[in-house]
């Protein structure tokens, strides 16, 4: 796209100089980089607005939180039960290190679950006062586009304010999506798997990405069967084909059944929990059936139209180098661009924006060597290039040197042998 970027401090039109606005900056949407973004063109001195839904740890099209999907129910939550369930396979490796545990050591689910939301309400907080200490004005309700330069934020009693604003920044994040199957108002999302009232004893997760693999473990870590379905032949499609084997056995070695190449086509509803139909025409029986399965970008109820911002096919905002839309008083970072779909990327996308628009440096977002980091049990992580992009780069002139390592912990608490004889059985 070619087109002229409004940066403040540039010389308009004498007309443009003129124009009063109720604020430089307004923001719909106080996640990871909705808040960065404002927080930081507050501090180059932008009059700054920014708005969000009421918060609820699981989202809705009017439910959100200032901090959004990160702190409430992404990563934060997600570590903290990775961290919770990872004790699981410590406990069992313990024994061989001279632990005497009794035969049955009781975990108790209600009291984890507490200390996160405790947590993520302590964070919802924090952000809450790093806006108002940067000066960001914050209104409680849902925003959306009536023009190039105006917003309107319907409040939780259904009042309507209207504000007009130089710049306008979309950081409306994602939303998890379901598959069209039969019964799949009975599956669950991540949302929903963050706040589980009860721990399943019986876990289908479907999805072969990050959030699967992760929920697979916590669920697992915490002693429930789990059964995980994937379309590939391997979880963690993108990543490195080598590291993708290692994670396999790695879950299949923590007890977790996997299904590759393989898909639900139906769940139905039983006394005891469900059942769950596969494309490979097999019956399960679950209590929770997550479906992992993808987030699409959150525009639907912007009213992007109004203000002509285009979209793609998804529905992600399309963006510039710089996260300006076609209509060059409204950008978009973050999730909702579904460029790379991170917290630390939709930070970088808010800092470059501010500095652009507000600090006079303009600056372009670098994807180059973005690091990752899967919290399976045991984690996964890789920055750069993956094996199979580096010789599509060279043309297949590269040399691989790799090197495998059983960490000696494993030898003594009987893991790497409870491993090695699990993939011998398999
Ligand atoms: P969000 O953080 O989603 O913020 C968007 C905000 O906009 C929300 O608060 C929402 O309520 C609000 N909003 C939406 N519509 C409106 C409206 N009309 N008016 C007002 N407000 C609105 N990333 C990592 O880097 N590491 C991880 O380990 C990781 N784990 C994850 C685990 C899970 C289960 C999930 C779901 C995601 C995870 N992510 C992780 C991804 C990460 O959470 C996102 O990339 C990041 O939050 C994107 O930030 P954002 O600002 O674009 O959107």
């Amino acid at each position: 796209m070619a087109r002229k970027m409004l940066i403040d401090g540039e010389m308009g039109k004498p007309d443009e100089a003129d124009v009063h606005y109720d604020f430089d900056l307004f923001v719909i949407g106080a996640g990871s980089g909705g808040v960065r973004a404002g927080r930081f063109a507050a501090n180059y001195g932008a009059k700054v607005g920014i708005c969000e839904l009421p918060f609820h740890p699981i989202s809705s099209e009017v439910i959100g939180g200032v901090g959004g999907t990160c702190v409430l129910r992404g990563c934060v939550p997600k570590k903290i039960l990775v961290y919770g369930a990872a004790f699981g396979g410590e406990l069992e490796d313990a024994r061989n290190y001279g632990w005497e545990l009794n035969e049955k050591v009781d975990f108790n689910w209600k009291k984890l679950l507490h200390k996160k939301t405790e947590e993520i309400t302590r964070l919802n907080g924090i952000y809450k006062r790093l806006l108002a200490n940067a000066g960001v004005k914050l209104f409680e309700g849902e925003g959306k586009l009536v023009g190039p330069n105006e917003v309107e934020v319907t409040q939780l009693d259904g009042t309507k304010l209207c504000y007009s604003a130089k710049h306008i920044l979309i950081a409306t994040g994602g939303r998890a999506q379901r598959p069209n199957i039969p019964g799949q108002e009975l599956g669950i999302t991540s949302d929903e798997a963050l706040s589980l009232e009860e721990l399943p004893k019986r876990a289908v997760v479907l999805g072969g990405g990050y959030i699967a693999v992760e929920f697979a473990s916590i669920w697992r870590g915490l002693g429930a069967t789990v059964d995980l379905f994937f379309r590939k032949e391997l979880p963690l499609r993108g990543f490195d084909d080598e590291m993708r084997a290692v994670v396999a056995r790695n879950l299949e070695g923590r007890g977790i059944n996997l299904h590759p190449r393989t898909n639900l086509t139906e769940l139905i509803k039983t006394e005891d929990g469900m059942k769950v139909i596969t494309d490979h025409g097999e019956e399960l029986h679950a209590d929770v059936v997550l479906f992992a399965t993808g987030r699409i970008p959150n525009t639907k109820r912007l009213n992007l139209a109004s203000a002509g911002v285009e979209t793609d096919a998804m529905g992600a905002v399309k963006v510039d180098e710089y996260s300006c839309t076609n209509v060059p008083s409204i950008w978009a970072v973050g999730d909702v661009t579904n460029r790379m779909n991170l917290t630390p990327v939709a930070l970088m996308e808010g800092t470059c924006f501010a500095k652009s628009v507000f600090g006079g440096q303009p600056s372009k977002p670098d994807y180059i060597n973005v690091p990752y980091a899967v919290f399976c049990i045991p984690p996964l992580s890789v920055v750069g290039l993956s094996e199979e992009q580096a010789i599509e780069q060279a043309n297949g002139d590269i040399l691989v040197f790799t090197s495998t390592f059983n960490p000696m912990k494993n030898t003594v608490s009987g893991y790497a042998a409870r491993k090695n004889s699990h993939e011998a059985a398999c």
